[in-house]
C-alpha cells in the first residue's frame, strides 16, 4: 500500500505549519520544498522533524526540476551547505537529490545521519515516456544503485504516454522501493493509482486558490481529495477499481456520483477519472491495472464499441457504448443512456408509463452520440420523431436509418412541426458550460411542446430550458438521465442496486 505524502509549499514557516495541519489527518509523510520558503525564513525548519512528527523528506529544487532556488541569487554552492547543516541533526528521513548530481559531500552527510536519499528525475517536457521502456527501466534501476530510492515525475501528454509509464512500472517491479509518477491531467491517475504503479508514495499538494501556494507539480490532487473521494489510503492490488473515460473529463461528476455509491454500498473500490485522448492505448493500460468497468463520455462512445470484442444489442443498435465490463481479456460493451434517458421522461410528461408514449411526437435537436441513444428510446416507445441538426447529413443518416423525418437545425424546419410536437429533445451541446448563454434554436417556440428536455445538465437552467419555462411549458434537464444511466452501470460493474 502507497503512502500520502504532502508537499509543504508555503512560502513562510508560519504558512508550512498551517498546512501540515490542515492535513494532518489524511497524510502519512511530507515533504518539505526549502526552495520554496523564503530565504531569511529557511533555517527555521531545524524544528520541523520534531514538530512534524512524521516521516520527512527534505527538498531543495533547481530551476530545471521545476524549484525555485537560485530565483535570490543563492548558487548550488549555498543549497550544498544548507543540507548539510540541516541533514546534521540525522532527523530528516529521506532527502530528494538530482539523479544527475553525485553530491558526494551531501550524500556522506546523509549516509552518516541514516536519511535516505531518493534520486529524482524530472521531465516537464513530455519527450521522456516517448523513450523505449527498456530504457526508462534502466535509468530507473540505475537509480536505484547504492540504495537510493528511484523517482521518476514525467509529463504525460496523452495516453500514450501513460501506458509507457504503465509497462515502465512493470519492467521495474524488482526495485523494491521507487516513485513512478505522471504529471499534467493524462498523467493524474498515476497519483491516485500509486500502488498499481509500485510507488512507494503518492505527492499531493494544497489547492492553489489565489494569493495562495500553488500546487507543487502539475496534477497534484489535495490529501482531502484523494482520501475522502477516492479512498487512497484503502486502495492495494485487489482494490476493484472503475473509471469514466473523455476528454475533456475534469467537468465530470461521475467519480463524485459513483464513489458515493461505492461507498454507501460498503463496497471496496475506487471510481477515477481518466483523461484519453486515444481509447485504444488507454484501454491496454486499464489492462495493466485490471480496471473492471468503465464509463465512456465524449468522444470516445463510438471507438468504444468498435474496439470491443463483445457488446449488447442496445450498444449495437445505437452505434456507440458509454459502458464497458471487462470480460475475460478483453471488453464488453454496453449502452445505458438510452434507458437513463427514457427513465424520467414519463413522469416530467405527466404520464403514467413509457407506454402512453405510443403514437405522441418529439422533435429531436442533435444527431450525436447522445441523440441515437434518444432516438431509439423513443422509436421503441412508439413514437414519431423529427431530427435537426446542424450538420444535415447526420440528421438524414439517422433519420433514413430509423424510418423518420429529418431536417436542417434551422428555421427552415418549421413547417415539418406543423400539427404540434408533445417533446423537444435537445441533445446538442449548445448551451452547455462554458456557453451558457447559447440557445440551440432560438427560432423555436417553446409553446409548441408540452414538455422540453435538454439532455444538458450544467448549468441545471439552459437558456432553452429557461425560455420555456417563463412560456409555462414544462422541463427536464439532464441530471434525471445523467443518474440513471449511471445506477445502470453502477450495477453492471458491482451486481449490486446503487444506494438511494
Ligand atoms: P456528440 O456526439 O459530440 O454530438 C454533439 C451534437 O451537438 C451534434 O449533434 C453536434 O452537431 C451538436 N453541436 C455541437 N456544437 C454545435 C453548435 N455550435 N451548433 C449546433 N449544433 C452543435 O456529443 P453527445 O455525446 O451526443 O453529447 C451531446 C450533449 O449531450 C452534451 O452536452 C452532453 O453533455 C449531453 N449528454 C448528457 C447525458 C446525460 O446523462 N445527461 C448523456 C450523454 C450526453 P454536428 O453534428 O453538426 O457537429
Amino acid at each position: 500500500m502507497s503512502s500520502l505524502c504532502l508537499c509543504l509549499t508555503a512560502p513562510t514557516y508560519d504558512g508550512v505549519l498551517n498546512q501540515l495541519e490542515q492535513y494532518r489527518s489524511y497524510i502519512d509523510m511530507a515533504e518539505m520544498r526549502l526552495d520554496l520558503l523564503n530565504p531569511s525564513e529557511r533555517l527555521k525548519v531545524l524544528d520541523l522533524p520534531g514538530l512534524a512528527g512524521i516521516p520527512l523528506i527534505l527538498t531543495i529544487r533547481l530551476p530545471d526540476d521545476g524549484g525555485l532556488w537560485g530565483k535570490y541569487g543563492e548558487s548550488e554552492k549555498d543549497r550544498d551547505i544548507l543540507f548539510m547543516s540541516l541533514l546534521e541533526s540525522g532527523a530528516w528521513t529521506y532527502i530528494d537529490l538530482e539523479h544527475d548530481r553525485t553530491m558526494a559531500d551531501v550524500a556522506a552527510v546523509a549516509d552518516a545521519g541514516g536519511t535516505r536519499i531518493i534520486r529524482s528525475m524530472h521531465d516537464f517536457d513530455g519527450t521522456l515516456l516517448d523513450l523505449p521502456v527498456s530504457d526508462l527501466a534502466g535509468m530507473i534501476r540505475r537509480m536505484a544503485e547504492g540504495g537510493s530510492i528511484p523517482k521518476l515525475a514525467a509529463r504525460c501528454t496523452g495516453s500514450r504516454q501513460l501506458l509507457a509509464l504503465a509497462r515502465t512500472a512493470i519492467a521495474t517491479e524488482s526495485v523494491g522501493a521507487k516513485v513512478i509518477l505522471g504529471m499534467d491531467e493524462y498523467g493524474a491517475p498515476s497519483r491516485i493509482l500509486a500502488d498499481r504503479f509500485g510507488s512507494v508514495w503518492t505527492y499531493a499538494s494544497v489547492p492553489g486558490g489565489p494569493g495562495e501556494a500553488p500546487a507543487a507539480a502539475p496534477g497534484q490532487l489535495d490529501p482531502k481529495t484523494l482520501e475522502s473521494l477516492y479512498r487512497f489510503s484503502d486502495i492495494n492490488k485487489s482494490t476493484p477499481l472503475y473509471a469514466v473515460i473523455g476528454d475533456p473529463i475534469a467537468h465530470s461528476l461521475s467519480p463524485i456520483i459513483h464513489n458515493g455509491w461505492l461507498r454507501g454500498a460498503g463496497l471496496k473500490g475506487t471510481y477515477l477519472p481518466i483523461r484519453a485522448d486515444d481509447i485504444a492505448a488507454l484501454l491496454e493500460t486499464c489492462d495493466i491495472w485490471g480496471l473492471r468497468g468503465l464509463s465512456v463520455t465524449v468522444p470516445h462512445k463510438e471507438k468504444a464499441l468498435a474496439l470491443c470484442d463483445y457488446s449488447g444489442y442496445p450498444a449495437r443498435r445505437i452505434g456507440a457504448a458509454n459502458t464497458l465490463l471487462r470480460a475475460g481479456d478483453g471488453w464488453r460493451a454496453r449502452n445505458t443512456d438510452a434507458a437513463g434517458f427514457l427513465e424520467p421522461l414519463p413522469d416530467a410528461m405527466g404520464l403514467g408509463s413509457v407506454e402512453e408514449l405510443q403514437g405522441k411526437k418529439a422533435l429531436i435537436l442533435g444527431a450525436g452520440g447522445a441523440a441515437r441513444a434518444a432516438v431509439y428510446a423513443l422509436i421503441d416507445a412508439g413514437m414519431k420523431l423529427v431530427i435537426l441538426n446542424r450538420t444535415i447529413d447526420k440528421a438524414r443518416r439517422l433519420a433514413e436509418e430509423t424510418g423518420q423525418a429529418w431536417g436542417p437545425l434551422s428555421d427552415e424546419a418549421l413547417p415539418l412541426l406543423e400539427g404540434g410536437i408533445d417533446l423537444l429533445v435537445q441533445t446538442t451541446s449548445v448551451g452547455m458550460h462554458p456557453n451558457e448563454n447559447a440557445d440551440p434554436a432560438p427560432w423555436l417556440n417553446p409553446r409548441e411542446c408540452s414538455l422540453v428536455y435538454d439532455m444538458i445538465y450544467e448549468p441545471v437552467e439552459t437558456v432553452l430550458l429557461a425560455r420555456a419555462r417563463s412560456a409555462g411549458v414544462r422541463t427536464l434537464n439532464g441530471s434525471g438521465m445523467l443518474e440513471a444511466q449511471a445506477r445502470l452501470q453502477f450495477e453492471m460493474f458491482t451486481g449490486i442496486q446503487a444506494p438511494e
